[in-house]
């Protein structure tokens, strides 16, 4: 409008520092909040590790600095860089100084600007403290949901009560502090004690949440109102709730490249008649499961696309393994991407995902009814939470079989069983986009975020 002009051109001197952690799925939904930021006027700054650094042509109105590790040069990621990456820097945190060193430099070198604040991931723990020294007010911004970040913040309590330890034959079984949770779920976040790297990890992310000046959590009120309602005691700071996918994609922070010669392929098949498949940017398979999945698309007898990242398939380098004439006439097989636009296409009737949560957010905001996998973290729970209580996907549960691919597919897509799911998916995005206008619970989150920002 007219007169949030002069305002948004005022706050280009309020620069506000960003801190992602150097995933995929972490990645995306910081530079979308980034983008969210800028176009409200602020300006930005983006820290960023050469492992995974962002392509910052695509950013040119953003400031770039590298840190931590200045031994290797853009490494794009392989599982084993990833592994690597994550055991040098996410597991240690030893990264303090340094990070506190470069905060300073950047603080003195603003001149006209104010910096209103640091926003980093809410992995990367270590800098609340450094926040804290500097007078610096940190906000994280957490890429998962609300309910699993509560479940996560529950892990102490589940670890006390023996959840992790349960054998086998209580996987079918509710955990009785949580509604919606059962014991095979709280065993697919893959810890074992907190006392694993890993509960530690999850338990110093609480820790320093809590410390922080606020949360920022991509999702949106209507779609985790229960949730909504446990968080205050357990997090007793400012908490906003955007839905990034409703105001920029995904695609423009994309590490590899996404192919882009299926939008001809698209557009020629009819409307809601292809299955998109894709399982992320880190999740693998065995080579059995594998083939289940390539059998069970065939079975389905539905069109597909599938993405293939290179890796995908533990121990090969990519499709070698597929048999002979796969994927023939009805499919496609690609190595990567770009999923948004796939998934707004109308040729596009439904997403099999590995509920990593940009990718189920992305699909609930396209409308896209899901079949749920899970392999790991906290895959498990956003299924369950689709399945279960968005009510717009199939969770296949039990592993990869065939059979079971196929009839899940063929519910999603064709059978009248399925309907409802397809119904709810429909509604669902019409909710996400009244939560995205003027006055819609996401667009409020966001605005009161910039007050926030604009008061600190
Ligand atoms: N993605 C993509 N192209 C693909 C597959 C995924 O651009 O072929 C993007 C997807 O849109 C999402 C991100 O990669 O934003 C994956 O994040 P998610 O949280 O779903 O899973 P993760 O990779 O962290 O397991």
């Amino acid at each position: 409008t007219m007169d949030s002009q002069p305002e948004t051109t005022a706050r280009r001197h309020q620069r506000i520092i960003m801190f992602p952690v150097p995933f995929q799925g972490h990645i995306n939904p910081m530079f979308q909040l980034a983008n969210l930021l800028y176009s409200k006027g602020f300006s930005i700054t983006i820290l960023h590790t050469n492992f995974n650094a962002p392509k910052t042509s695509n950013y040119p109105h953003f400031t770039f600095k590298s840190i931590l590790d200045n031994g290797h040069e853009n490494e794009r990621f392989s599982q084993s860089s990833l592994a690597d990456f994550a055991q040098n820097f996410l597991f240690k945190q030893d990264a303090a100084e340094a990070f506190r060193d470069e905060l300073e430099l950047l603080l003195a070198s603003v001149q006209d600007e104010q910096v209103s604040c640091l926003i980093t991931d809410a992995l990367w723990h270590f800098t609340q403290s450094v926040a804290d020294s500097l007078n610096l007010p940190r906000l994280v911004l957490r890429t998962g949901s609300l309910y699993s970040t509560i479940v996560y913040s529950s892990i102490p309590l589940l670890d006390d009560r023996g959840y992790f330890k349960l054998d086998d034959s209580h996987l079918e079984e509710q955990v009785s502090e949580f509604p919606l949770l059962k014991v095979k779920d709280v065993k697919k976040i893959g810890i074992k004690s907190s006392k694993d790297p890993l509960a530690q990890l999850l338990g110093d992310m609480m820790k320093q949440i809590k410390a922080s000046s606020g949360i920022i959590w991509n999702s949106f009120k209507e779609l985790e109102e229960t949730e909504l309602e446990r968080v205050p005691d357990d997090f007793p700071i400012p908490r906003f709730l955007i839905t990034f996918p409703k105001y920029f994609t995904a695609s423009s922070s994309s590490l590899l490249e996404q192919d882009q010669t299926i939008f001809p392929w698209l557009d020629q098949q009819p409307t809601k008649s292809v299955v998109y498949i894709s399982f992320g940017s880190l999740s693998q398979v065995e080579e059995k499961e594998f083939l289940e999945i390539a059998h069970g698309l065939v079975y389905s007898k539905q069109t597909f696309l599938w993405v293939v990242r290179p890796e995908f398939v533990k121990g090969s380098t990519w499709v070698e393994l597929l048999p002979d004439g796969f994927p023939g006439e009805r499919g496609r097989v690609v190595e990567w991407a770009p999923q948004q636009e796939v998934l707004a296409h109308e040729a596009t009737g439904a997403f099999w995902t590995h509920s990593g949560w940009n990718s189920t957010l992305e699909s609930v905001c396209e409308g896209v009814p899901m079949i749920c996998s899970s392999v790991l973290a906290d895959q498990a729970l956003n299924a369950r939470y689709m399945s279960d209580v968005s009510r717009v996907a199939v969770y296949l549960e039990n592993g990869l079989q065939r059979e079971e691919i196929a009839s899940a597919i063929r519910r999603i897509m064709v059978d009248e069983e399925g309907k409802e799911i397809r119904e709810r998916a429909r509604v669902l995005k019409q909710i996400a986009d009244v939560s995205a206008m003027k006055g819609g619970s996401s667009n409020k989150s966001m605005e009161s975020l910039i007050d926030y920002i604009s008061s600190l």
